[in-house]
């Protein structure tokens, strides 16, 4: 846990964002939060996380779009429904964590070698550029651009399931590519 994050001032914040996020499905309801913090005290991990749920919610009806966007909290998320369930404003606390997860891919705000989001905007990539996910390559894609110290661990492990034929270096690529990355364009980038 963070305890020495500094006081914002307001007029850091972008007052329109929430606004926005609003009209999002999901997000309907941001307004509607008493910050009784049911959903920190109910949710598994937010010991582990720099804002508790109930802060992260804060933060983005209040415009601080930098702290929420970058913050550790919104990968460390499990999406177990915990807090959406004992919320007593019924705000679908799980759905507004994934919408500020995929601005932060969007917009490249996340942690940048924090590995979750590292993985999945690997992952993305992966699958977007040959239609399929490579054990071999995803990891050490993973690896190099959070820890590439941690390979170092791996070596031996890795030999031996090359040896074994259980991990292949091969990158395959599924036919018809283009039309995959056509129906995962986003509505911006089909233009
Ligand atoms: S449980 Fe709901 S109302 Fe209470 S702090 Fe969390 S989001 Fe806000
Ligand atoms: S959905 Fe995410 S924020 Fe909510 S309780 Fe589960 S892990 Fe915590």
């Amino acid at each position: 846990m963070d305890f020495g994050r500094t006081m914002k001032y307001q007029r850091e914040a972008e007052p329109d964002w929430p606004h926005q996020l609003k009209q999002l499905p999901g997000c309907e309801r941001l307004f509607s939060c008493i910050q009784c913090g049911k959903c920190s005290g109910t949710c598994p991990l937010s010991i582990y996380m720099d804002y508790t749920p109930r802060r992260i919610i804060n933060l983005v009806r209040e415009g601080f779009r930098n702290e929420a966007l970058s913050s550790k909290t919104i990968w460390l998320c499990a999406s177990c429904y915990a807090c959406a369930v004992h919320c007593p404003q019924d705000i679908h606390i799980t759905d507004v964590m994934y919408m500020l997860k995929r601005e932060a891919i969007q917009h490249q705000m996340y942690p940048k070698r924090f590995p979750i989001p590292v993985l999945a905007r690997e992952f993305y990539d992966l699958v977007r550029k040959r239609g399929r996910s490579s054990e071999f390559w995803l990891v050490l894609r993973l690896a190099m651009k959070s820890n590439p110290l941690i390979l170092l661990g791996m070596v031996r492990t890795g030999f031996w399931l090359i040896r074994t034929g259980r991990l292949s270096l091969r990158s395959e690529r599924i036919r018809g590519v283009h039309q995959l990355r056509r129906e995962l364009a986003t509505p911006k980038e089909a233009q």
